[in-house]
C-alpha cells in the first residue's frame, strides 16, 4: 500500500461563537459536513495493529468505521459503529476520547490524534436526518422478565439488548423523564435533549416498558419485584452528592451541582419566564471542582446570567479530570479557575453565603490516583466574594436500595460490589452496573458494564444457573 501524506491536525469542528453562545443554551459544535468527515476520516494511517482501539471500552471497530467514513459509506459506518456501541451519537458527544482512543491513536505521538469522537458523532447524526430507526426483527418471546432499574446509558443500554434477545424488559425510573444523567446533569449545550428521547423512543420500540416516577426500594423493594421478575438489572446511577464538610456549607445559596443542574435541564428553569422553576442567578458564581459536572455548572451558571462564574480546584490544570474540550470552551466562555486553591469555609450575612474562604496548594508526590497531592501552602488563605456556591467534588450511589435489601454487598462509597465477568452482585438473581457499582465514572463504561450484564442476564435466563 502506497505511505500515506501525513496530515498533523484536525480538520476543525465549526462551532458558536462564545460570545454568542453564552446567552443560549444551543450545542456549541455544529458538527461536521460530509465533505469535513470524509478529509478528517481520510486523516487515518489504517495501522496494522490500532492501537485506537485498544483505547476504546467497547472495542469499536475504529479503522474499519473510519475506512467507511473515508469512502462515504455512512450507513455502514454507523452499522459497524452499531456492533459494539448502542448510543454513539451520545459518546461521539461526552465520551473522554482524549484519554480513550485519541489518547492512543498512532497519529498522537507527533501530531494531533484523527477526530475519532466528531466522527462517532458524525455518522450517528447522519443516520438520525435519515428518518426514524427502523425496528430490528425480534426473536419470539422467551417468556422471561427483567426489571431494570434507572434509565440512565446503563439501563438503556441493558434493556436494548435484553428486549432484542427476545425476553420482556420493565425499565423503573424515578424521575419524570428517562435518561439519567444525559438528561438531568449534562447540559443542552453539550448533549441536546432531543438525541437522548431519540434512543429512549427507540429503546421502547423495542417493547422495553418505561415505568416513569417508580422509586425502587420505596414503591417496591428489590425483594418483591423478584417475585415478579425473573432478574433485576440495577443501573440507578450515583446521584448522592458530596460534599466538603467544612464551616458555613449550610448557608443558603450553596447547592450541590447535582441539585443546580438539575433545576435548570430536567425542571428548564433556563427557560425562565415560560418555566418557573426556582434557581439562584447569582451576580459571582463560584463552582468548586474540576470534572466535567463542574465545568457544566459553571459554564450554565453563565447562561443563567453570571457575570463572574469562577471554577475552584484544588490541583493545577494539568490534573482536572474534565474532558479537555470542556475546559477549553469553559475558558473560552470566559470561566475564570482559580487553580491549586482549597476552600475551607464559608462566610454569609443573613443566612446567605457571601464569601468562599480558601488556601493556596502546590503540588506534592503522586497520590492514589496518580495524580499530584495538592499540598496546603501555611497563612496563604484569602477571600472569594460569591452569591451562589455550586459544589462539584464527586457523587456516590443512593443509600436506599442497600438499605431496604439486606443480601446486597456493598463497598467503599455505598458502590454495590460486582464481579466484573458478570456484573452478578451478592444477591441470586440481581446484577448491576454503570455508576451505581463504580462511583461517578463516565458513560461509556456504564455501557460496557451493560454489555456485559445482558450476556450474563441471558445466561442466567437460560440455563438458571448462578
Ligand atoms: C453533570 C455531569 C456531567 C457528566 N459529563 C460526562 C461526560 O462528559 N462524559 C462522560 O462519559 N460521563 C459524564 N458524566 C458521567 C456519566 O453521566 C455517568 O457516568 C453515567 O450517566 C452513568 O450512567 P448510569 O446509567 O450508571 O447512571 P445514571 O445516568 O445516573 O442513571 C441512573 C438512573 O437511575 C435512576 N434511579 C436512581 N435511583 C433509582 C431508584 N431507586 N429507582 C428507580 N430509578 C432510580 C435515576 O433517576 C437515573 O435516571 C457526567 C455526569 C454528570 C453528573
Ligand atoms: S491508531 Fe489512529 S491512525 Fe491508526 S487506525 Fe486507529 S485512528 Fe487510524
Amino acid at each position: 500500500m502506497p505511505k500515506k501524506t501525513i496530515i498533523p491536525k484536525k480538520t476543525p469542528m465549526p462551532e458558536q461563537p462564545p460570545e454568542e453562545r453564552i446567552h443560549n443554551y444551543n450545542e456549541v459544535p455544529y458538527g461536521y459536513t460530509e465533505e469535513q468527515a470524509i478529509a478528517e476520516a481520510k486523516r487515518c494511517l489504517e495501522c496494522a495493529k490500532p492501537t485506537c482501539m485498544q483505547g476504546c471500552p467497547v472495542n469499536i471497530n475504529i479503522p474499519g468505521f473510519l475506512k467507511l467514513v473515508a469512502e462515504g459509506d455512512f450507513r455502514g459506518a454507523i452499522n459497524l459503529i452499531k456492533e459494539t456501541n448502542a448510543l454513539p451519537a451520545i459518546t461521539g458527544r461526552v465520551c473522554p476520547q482524549e484519554t480513550q482512543c485519541e489518547g492512543v491513536c498512532a497519529l498522537a505521538k507527533k501530531y494531533e490524534s484523527v477526530a475519532i469522537g466528531r466522527l462517532e458523532r458524525f455518522v450517528a447524526d447522519w443516520e438520525a436526518a435519515q428518518g426514524p430507526l427502523p425496528v430490528p426483527e425480534l426473536p419470539p418471546p422467551t417468556g422471561k422478565k427483567v426489571a431494570v432499574v434507572g434509565s440512565g446509558p446503563a439501563g438503556l443500554t441493558v434493556a436494548a439488548d435484553l428486549a432484542r434477545m427476545g425476553h420482556h424488559v420493565t425499565i423503573f425510573e424515578a424521575l419524570h423523564e428517562a435518561g439519567g444523567v444525559l438528561v438531568y446533569g449534562i447540559p443542552e449545550f453539550r448533549l441536546p435533549k432531543a438525541i437522548v428521547r431519540r434512543e429512549v423512543e427507540y429503546v421502547c420500540s423495542l417493547g422495553v416498558k418505561l415505568v416513569k416516577d417508580f422509586v425502587v426500594g420505596s414503591a417496591a423493594t428489590l425483594d418483591e419485584l423478584l417475585e415478579e421478575f425473573d432478574a433485576i438489572f440495577l443501573g440507578s446511577g450515583a446521584g448522592l452528592p458530596w460534599f466538603l464538610g467544612i464551616p458555613g456549607e449550610n448557608l443558603g445559596g450553596i447547592y450541590s451541582a447535582n441539585e443546580y443542574l438539575t433545576r435548570s435541564n430536567l425542571m428548564k428553569a433556563y427557560r425562565f419566564p415560560e418555566y418557573d422553576t426556582p434557581i439562584a442567578r447569582g451576580q459571582r458564581v463560584i463552582t468548586i471542582g474540576g470534572g466535567n459536572v463542574a465545568m457544566d455548572a459553571a459554564r450554565t451558571a453563565l447562561r443563567l446570567g453570571a457575570k463572574e462564574s469562577i471554577i475552584v480546584y484544588r490541583r493545577s490544570r494539568a490534573e482536572m479530570p474534565a474532558r479537555l474540550e470542556e475546559i477549553h470552551h469553559a475558558e473560552e466562555e470566559g470561566v475564570r479557575f482559580e487553580l491549586l486553591t482549597t476552600p475551607v469555609a464559608f462566610h454569609g450575612a443573613n443566612g446567605r453565603v457571601t464569601e468562599v474562604e480558601c488556601i493556596r496548594n502546590e503540588l506534592g508526590e503522586p497520590d492514589a490516583s496518580g495524580r499530584r497531592r495538592p499540598v496546603p501552602i501555611k497563612d496563604s488563605n484569602f477571600r472569594i466574594p460569591a452569591d451562589i456556591v455550586v459544589i462539584a467534588v464527586g457523587q456516590s450511589p443512593s443509600p436506599l436500595i442497600p438499605k431496604t435489601t439486606p443480601d446486597l454487598k456493598t463497598g467503599k462509597d455505598g458502590v454495590v460490589i460486582v464481579d466484573p465477568n458478570t456484573m452478578k452482585t451478592s444477591k441470586r438473581g440481581v446484577f448491576a452496573g454503570g455508576d451505581v457499582a463504580t462511583g461517578g465514572a463516565t458513560v461509556i463504561l456504564a455501557m460496557g458494564h451493560a454489555k456485559i450484564a445482558a450476556k450474563a442476564i441471558d445466561e442466567y435466563l437460560r440455563t438458571g444457573v448462578w
